[in-house]
């Protein structure tokens, strides 16, 4: 090290420091550094693990920078990847307009289930990956100027089960809008009920419905967005019951898994089977939105109902 900073000193303008290594001859034990250069390079050869992703479908290279920029989007062929609920909110909502509701709230081991892995232990290690309490965030937030309560799901907390916790929160956001005068936004993504909470996961369904039921009385619009996957017990309660239901391209969306659809039925099923696409085409689903154009269209679906509502209420 002294000795560069003797060199470059030297080969600069005049030095204000008196050098700290001697004399001209010392120079040469510059040549001994080059390895050191070489063993740079071969290191920057190197890719660092961590940096990019492989498309599942087109194979494409994808640097990780320039996916979270593209909202998780392969920019080459436009597959969808997974996106956590606070990636996605930030992505939604105007800036620190979201009031985030009943955060801290977290389930408990009523059952005492134990299977390969205690249920408790489980909650605990899936708190601390994800740093989320459970599968969902609710909130009231500002989506392209209109006031809305807003759900969103998170795959990555025990793949996006429900148990109480996330019918409980959903619940509460759902008379929160009702109370409030809101339209409501929940964005699934789940592989079902939450089988480590046995029939009180089940009796989510029954009651996210329930007040679905009151918030629809109130004349209050409500979108439900599936994304990719949402299937099973969250597919057949609030996921499908939307005033308007819009999907992300290419999600997997049903009810039980297509082997078991072969097996019962002992058909062959149709090509597209359980995607969004295929649903639009037969009725249940409204429109796939590309995840880059959500937002603008949840603020003209919202203008668009907050006006009928608005002529509904003169009428009635
Ligand atoms: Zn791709």
């Amino acid at each position: 090290m002294a000795t560069t900073t003797f060199t470059r000193k030297t080969l600069g303008l005049e030095s204000t420091e008196p050098a700290v290594t001697p004399p001209p001859s010392s120079a040469g034990n510059v040549l001994p550094k080059k390895p050191k250069l070489g063993a740079t390079k071969s290191k920057k050869r190197e890719i660092p693990e961590g940096l990019w992703t492989k498309c599942p479908k087109c194979a494409a290279m994808i640097f990780d920078k320039e996916l979270d920029d593209n909202l998780k989007v392969c920019t080459k062929c436009g597959h969808h990847f997974r996106i956590g609920a606070r990636e996605r909110i930030n992505a939604l909502v105007e800036t620190c307009s979201f009031e985030e509701m009943d955060a801290q709230m977290t389930s408990v081991d009523a059952l005492k289930f134990t299977g390969v892995a205690a249920y408790a232990d489980k909650l605990q290690e899936y708190q601390k990956t994800t740093q989320l309490k459970d599968a969902v965030i609710t909130g009231i937030g500002r989506i392209d100027g209109h006031r809305v309560a807003l759900g969103v799901m998170d795959f990555d907390f025990l793949a996006g089960s429900m148990g109480s916790v996330v019918g409980e929160k959903l619940t509460r956001l759902i008379e929160a809008a009702t109370e409030k005068g809101l339209p409501l936004i929940i964005i699934s993504t789940s592989g079902g009920a939450r089988m480590y909470e046995g029939m009180f996961s089940l009796m989510q369904m029954a009651k996210t419905c329930g007040a679905l039921a009151y918030h629809a009385k109130a004349r209050l619009p409500y979108i439900s967005v599936l994304t990719d996957p949402t299937t099973a017990g969250v597919m057949a309660s609030f996921a499908s019951v939307g005033d308007l239901i819009l999907a992300e391209p290419g999600a997997m969306i049903g009810f039980a898994g297509p082997r078991v659809i072969k097996d019962t039925t002992q058909a062959e099923l149709p090509p597209g089977f359980q995607t969004g696409e295929f649903l639009m085409d037969r009725g249940l689903i409204d429109a796939i939105v590309p995840r880059k154009e959500m937002k603008d269209r949840f603020g003209y679906y919202l203008e668009f109902l907050a006006e009928r509502m608005k002529k509904a209420a003169t009428v009635g």
